[in-house]
């Protein structure tokens, strides 16, 4: 699998593809709560990124998981 693609949706991560004035990508100043690798298969870890979409849909579902009903 091409290290551009999102091993989560199999989507382009576009990592790298926006980068500000120092060179940093998105996800260098984005949070990936820990249980998100649990979703990425093991040959992909610390290789792949996760895309942008899959970090906020997890987000939103952490933060629906978590809320008091
Ligand atoms: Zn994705």
């Amino acid at each position: 699998m091409d290290k551009k693609y999102c091993p989560i949706c199999k989507e382009e991560n576009r990592c790298m593809t926006s980068v500000d004035e120092q060179g940093n990508c998105w996800c260098f100043a984005e949070e990936f709560p820990k249980e998100i690798f649990e979703l990425v298969p093991e040959e992909s870890k610390r290789k792949h990124c996760i895309c942008k979409t899959c970090l906020n849909k997890y987000k939103e579902e952490l933060s629906e998981a978590t809320r008091p009903s």
